[in-house]
């Protein structure tokens, strides 16, 4: 089988797009205007990812507020925000350029999604012709909601996870009942939880071991043939060409990731000083047997923060190269992350938006054809 390839799930949306969401939180227009612009986005990212020859394609989470997000609000400004929260949450994140990303705060129980990533692909999935995927936020991220100390009334933190776990077993199951061939839970939050950021209190906190517990409450509650499709993304973050927790060596974070029982894990590689020290460390820590399956590793052969596209002939030599550090049989290709993994991504190494969906489109290709070379090469 050739060396498998796919998306990690979001695309930066286009100028009238990223208008549009502005317009809407102003008022200026209703949600169908809004909803109107996000359709014909998902639509031409489609046609535009089929064009690529990848093999999977998403609809660049044109309908999202953000990945971590969208089962919360309609949109980063707080329209749609659901009823028990409120926007003031902690920071999830403070980027390298200083920008900073925040959750919203969980204010009473019960905790329920206001909308599944399901709710996107259905009305995505009948432009593609292609197999589609669907990226899903992770319950650690969510978890996050919830105040990192003290509790909230008559809600225990025992009962929110109970409640979370569920939400998210549900995000998963109705991606796969609306066609999604694979699903990908997004944990970007991983890396993070060992920075130690003392300016975002919950980084310090060594959350990573409650993390992949929690993860894998909802990942065991599928069967081995379920998970080998089901995956985990990894990386240091990817928003207005920033990053939050580079610095973080993989050393402390994949013998842990690893212990996650998905059947595959998509990881920012690709923008990575050392990737020989990177690549040792997943060969040596996927697990061939994670109850039941074997784990591949989709190493990250292109950079969506970085403008320069990547030649189909480099990424054939950076999968030639990771061959020799992990199984060929069990080694696939991505990009490091989302091309725009929050809506109102400006992209600013890129110059525009539009100039970065054009961007990512030459990545993607390159990331097919460069696959598809170094499989004729590795005989697979
Ligand atoms: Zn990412």
């Amino acid at each position: 089988m050739p060396i498998p390839t796919e998306n990690v799930g979001s695309l930066p949306r286009p100028a009238y797009l990223q208008e549009a969401i502005v317009a809407y939180d102003a008022g200026v227009i209703g949600f169908d205007d809004l909803a109107a612009k996000q359709d014909e986005a998902c639509k031409d990212s489609i046609e535009k990812m089929e064009a690529t020859s990848s093999p999977i394609i998403s609809d660049g989470e044109q309908r999202a507020s953000s990945f971590a997000t969208y089962p919360l609000t309609d949109t980063l400004g707080g329209k749609g925000l659901s009823e028990n929260l409120a926007a003031d949450g902690q920071y999830f994140a403070i980027f390298d350029d200083g920008h900073h990303r925040q959750l919203p705060r969980l204010t009473s129980g019960p905790f329920r999604y206001k909308t599944f990533a399901s709710d996107y692909l259905s009305q995505s999935i009948p432009y593609a012709t292609r197999p589609m995927k669907q990226a899903v936020i992770a319950p650690s991220m969510l978890s996050l909601l919830y105040p990192v100390d003290g509790a909230i009334d008559d809600y225990s933190r025992e009962q929110f996870h109970d409640d979370l776990c569920d939400e998210a077993e549900r995000d998963i199951r109705q991606a796969f009942a609306a066609g999604a061939t694979h699903v990908s839970i997004d944990f970007t939050e991983g890396r993070l939880s060992c920075k130690g950021d003392s300016r975002n209190p919950w980084t310090g906190r060594n959350m990573l071991a409650f993390f992949i517990e929690l993860n894998n409450r909802v990942i065991d509650r599928f069967s081995a043939e379920e998970r080998k499709v089901i995956g985990v993304h990894t990386c240091p973050g990817g928003d207005s060409d920033s990053v939050h927790s580079a610095e973080v060596d993989y050393a402390e974070l994949l013998p842990s990731l690893f212990k996650l029982n998905a059947g595959y894990f998509l990881i920012q590689v690709a923008s990575e000083a050392d990737k020989d020290h990177v690549y040792r460390l997943i060969g040596e820590h996927l697990r061939e047997d994670a109850d039941g399956i074997a784990q591949i590793a989709y190493i990250g052969v292109t950079d969506p923060l970085n403008p320069t596209v990547e030649t189909a002939e480099q990424v054939r030599d950076t999968l030639l190269r990771a061959s020799r550090f992990v199984d060929k049989h069990r080694l696939g290709a991505t990009d490091d992350c989302g091309f725009s993994p929050f809506s109102t991504d400006t992209k600013p190494r890129h110059g525009s938006t539009d100039h970065a969906r054009d961007v990512a489109f030459a990545k993607i290709a390159s990331r097919v054809h460069g696959a598809a070379m170094a499989s004729e090469i590795l005989g697979l």
